[in-house]
């Protein structure tokens, strides 16, 4: 058990159980409000991009029946405190995500034309819903492309630059560099 794992367990018993899947359509008729948390280490697509799995991400979800349409709308916040590995420096980073939720419940694509503005569709299947894949799809899309720290922030920052400010400065160093090259490779 490492840190992280206790904490999470502690955690988890003042809290209530979070359902594995859920009926949004059931929730909505009740207006019903599901918040909690779940560790990285759970979510494995999410672990597969993180090379630092001990991050935390709580979440808020309200589920909404819009009368007048019909529709059943999933409404809330993710946020998450993440680690991985700067793809610059190759030192660990913390980055932070908070991500909006807006989904509408569709049980035919047909219907994404319907949703409102903004909203993006959750399609139902004949499976029922996953929660944790929910908030691990969000957070997926909520990503960055690419992980690097602040410049200032980032222990390769001034070593790099320090090189190609001098090649650069210095065109008959990159010249120098050139003529060794080709004298390297005639010899092979
Ligand atoms: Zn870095």
């Amino acid at each position: 058990l490492t840190p992280v794992k206790v904490m999470d367990t502690l955690c988890r018993l003042m809290l209530p159980e979070l359902p594995q899947t859920i009926d949004p359509r059931r929730l909505a008729r009740k207006g019903a409000v599901i918040s909690g948390q779940y560790a990285v280490y759970e979510m494995s697509r999410l672990c597969e991009i993180l090379q630092d799995h001990s991050g935390q991400i709580i979440f808020r979800l309200e589920f909404r029946q819009d009368v007048e349409n019909k529709q059943c709308l999933i409404i809330g916040e993710i946020e998450a405190g993440l680690k991985t590995i700067c793809q610059r420096c190759l030192y660990s980073m913390d980055f932070n995500i908070a991500s909006k939720v807006y989904l509408g419940v569709i049980s035919d694509p047909v219907d994404v034309a319907n949703l409102p503005e903004g909203c993006e569709a959750l399609l139902e299947g004949e499976d029922p819903i996953s929660l944790p894949a929910v908030i691990e799809d969000e957070l997926i899309l909520a990503m960055p492309f690419s992980f690097m720290h602040e410049d200032s922030e980032c222990h390769a920052s001034t070593k790099s630059y320090g090189i190609n400010s001098a090649a650069r400065n210095n065109p008959f160093a990159v010249l120098k560099e050139l003529k060794q090259n080709r004298a390297t490779n005639r010899r092979k």
